[in-house]
């Protein structure tokens, strides 16, 4: 093991009332004496006792959100307040395995991010969310080109670093660790997948919500469109529009004897500012990498 690992290990915590004091124990009793590391708990503006107990927890560092304002928000104030440079995600409903943490650290060495990648049953998900999960991780994989087996784990660790250069990318709530898995692998960071086991939460309910999630899902997709490859989403558009204005071409020559100029004009426009707006977009994304 990587001895020389310093570790801030963040757990957001909304409603996690019933699980939270059993979960910090056993990240307790797991890590205490083989691992020089802080652990910091967000209280993200819960409605049960989850403050309550926190505020009487010693070995934590507390912060505590007056108003809930999501997972992504969480663990950036968490890794504001961080004092080292390795940066470990954990939840607080239980569902990570904490004796697993080492077997990410071994990989400190030669990798900025490692995520703990759920094999098996993907952590207990609802159909919908694996169907959302399996389209963006397609899309993400055509993006950067990368084989990603766990696109959206929350138990990762990372360089404080890494995810610094990505601060302005991350939204406030359930797309943080999308966004981390594609841009480090779009920006060319080594990147590990580590096996772990997850288990089912121990109590309440997951602060995912259907709709929500599916706009969120649709957001991640556009996010990843336009801030990281806009050419290889931009282009095939911009083809489409080309190949239909063709196709109106040849259509109304050989079946009215004539051209529908309209309709080829705009579908020729409607190209060009696709194209046109993709290079802009690429150059400004450019900047960033
Ligand atoms: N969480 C949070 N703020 C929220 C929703 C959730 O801090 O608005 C925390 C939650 O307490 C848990 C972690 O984020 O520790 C992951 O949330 P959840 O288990 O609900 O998501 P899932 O595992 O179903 O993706
Ligand atoms: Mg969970």
């Amino acid at each position: 093991m990587n001895k020389s690992v310093e570790l801030s290990i963040v757990v957001p915590a909304y409603n996690e009332g019933e699980t939270i004091a059993s979960v910090l124990a056993d990240l307790k009793k797991e890590l205490g004496g083989k691992l020089t590391h802080e652990i910091i708990v967000v209280n993200d503006g819960s409605t049960d006792n989850s403050r309550e107990i926190l505020e009487t927890i010693s070995h934590i560092k507390f912060i505590n959100n007056k108003v809930n304002r999501g997972y992504g928000s969480s663990l950036k104030t968490g890794i504001e307040n961080s004092k080292y440079d390795w940066i470990l995600t954990f939840d607080a409903d239980g569902s990570h395995p904490p004796h697993q943490i080492l077997d990410l650290i071994k990989y400190c060495d030669e990798y900025e991010l490692i995520v703990g990648a759920r094999v098996g049953k993907q952590a207990y998900d609802t159909v919908l969310r694996k169907m959302g999960r399996r389209i963006v991780t397609k899309f993400a994989q055509y993006i950067s080109r990368a084989e990603i087996p766990d696109i959206n784990s929350g138990f990762r660790l990372f360089k404080k670093d890494l995810a610094k250069k990505f601060w302005h990318l991350f939204p406030e709530r359930f797309s943080f660790s999308t966004t981390l898995t594609v841009a480090s692998h779009v920006a060319r960071y080594a990147v590990k997948y580590v096996p772990i086991e997850t288990y089912k939460r121990r109590a309440g309910k997951s602060g995912i919500k259907p709709i929500r999630d599916m706009a969120g899902f649709l957001n991640i997709v556009t996010r990843l469109a336009i801030y990281f490859k806009p050419l290889k989403v931009f282009v095939p558009i911009s083809m489409f529009f080309f190949i239909s204005a063709i196709l109106a071409l040849l259509i109304g020559w050989f079946a009215f004897g004539g051209i529908l100029d309209t309709t080829f004009a705009i579908l020729i426009m409607a190209a060009t500012q696709s194209l046109v707006f993709g290079f802009i977009a690429e150059m400004i994304v450019k900047r960033f990498y």
